[in-house]
């Protein structure tokens, strides 16, 4: 069950049931036992789903690190937390922007900001309905040690590198970038603008993408998909995409307005379920939000973009 990377350094993928259908979890040894990086989704028995791998390894899980708040990462924190007495840690953001959108849930606003993109109403309530049957599964820690960036955990350093979520945290250490979803390989991380999102995600997450190319690591363990022998490289790869998807968003508004949803259709065509549909329309805003802060486009009082 358990895939050791290199001295050190071992993983756990789950199988997830949503439009990706795995995730990694990452153990990190130090001198007492083991740092566990992200947790998967949250289980209706966590007994039956950690039990094998707490038993497979040769000694106890010593601290819990949540990289970020999406229900693949964060969602089996409580469960792990209660099996093993082990404390939860997490970017300071990161928590708060969690118990916003898992605590304190609020599904007509979660709808409203989705027919502001002009996304038709019967899209919308799939969305909603598809994100009530997640919650269920987001078994967040109510009362993390929160973490800022230079914060050190058994010799691991926290750098904050927003964009794929606000609050995102990474550990690094000797070259080594245990890189949750900043990075992946074969697909790109979403990025999107959500309601209490920051303003500008995209332009965010360039800047991760710099700072990963001045750190320049050896290797990015990565939430999903194959491990990054290059990261800096594949950080350029990923610049380049974002750029040329600025320039098709641009090219669509070329004579005509649109809404971000009728972008999105021009950008991810084809026949989506809803919640595709959501990550699509929400990764076209934040591509129009980034040409609007360059002043490249401007959005009017009916909410479409020129
Ligand atoms: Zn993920």
């Amino acid at each position: 069950m358990i895939e050791q990377l290199e001295p050190g350094i071992a993983r756990v993928t789950f199988r997830l049931p949503l439009g990706i259908d795995h995730v990694h979890c990452y153990l990190l040894r130090c001198p007492a036992g083991h740092l566990l990086v992200d947790t998967g989704l949250g289980s209706r028995d966590p007994e039956a789903r950690w039990r094998p791998v707490l038993d497979e390894l040769d000694a106890p899980i010593e601290s819990i690190v949540v990289t970020h708040m999406h229900p693949d990462h964060v969602g089996g924190a409580r469960d792990v937390a209660e099996l093993t007495g082990a404390p939860v840690l997490q970017g300071r953001e990161d928590f708060e922007q969690c118990v916003r959108a898992w605590g304190r849930r609020d599904p007509e606003r979660f709808a409203a900001h989705w027919l502001e993109q002009g996304m038709p109403a019967a899209a919308a309530g799939g969305i909603v309905a598809d994100s009530d049957r997640l919650a269920d599964a987001v078994h967040f820690h109510p009362a993390p040690r929160l973490l800022d960036p230079g914060d050190e955990v058994e010799g691991w350093r926290v750098e904050l590198l927003r964009g794929h979520a606000d609050g995102h945290i990474v550990l690094v250490r000797d070259g080594v970038l245990i890189a949750g979803d900043t990075l992946l390989d074969g697909i790109t991380p979403a990025i999107g603008v959500y309601p209490d999102s920051r303003p500008d995600p995209l332009g965010d997450y360039f800047e991760t993408l710099a700072r990963i190319e001045e750190l320049a690591p050896r290797v990015a363990y990565t939430g999903h998909k194959r491990t990054i022998a290059d990261p800096a490289g594949r950080a350029r790869e990923i610049r380049a995409h974002h750029e040329d998807r600025l320039a098709r968003t641009l090219a669509a508004l070329a004579g005509r307005a649109l809404t971000p949803y009728e972008v999105s259709l021009r950008l991810f065509d084809g026949d989506l379920s809803p919640t595709l549909r959501r990550f699509a329309t929400a990764e076209a805003l934040a591509h129009l939000v980034r040409l609007a802060a360059d002043g490249l486009v401007e959005r009017d009082g009916d909410g479409r973009y020129h």
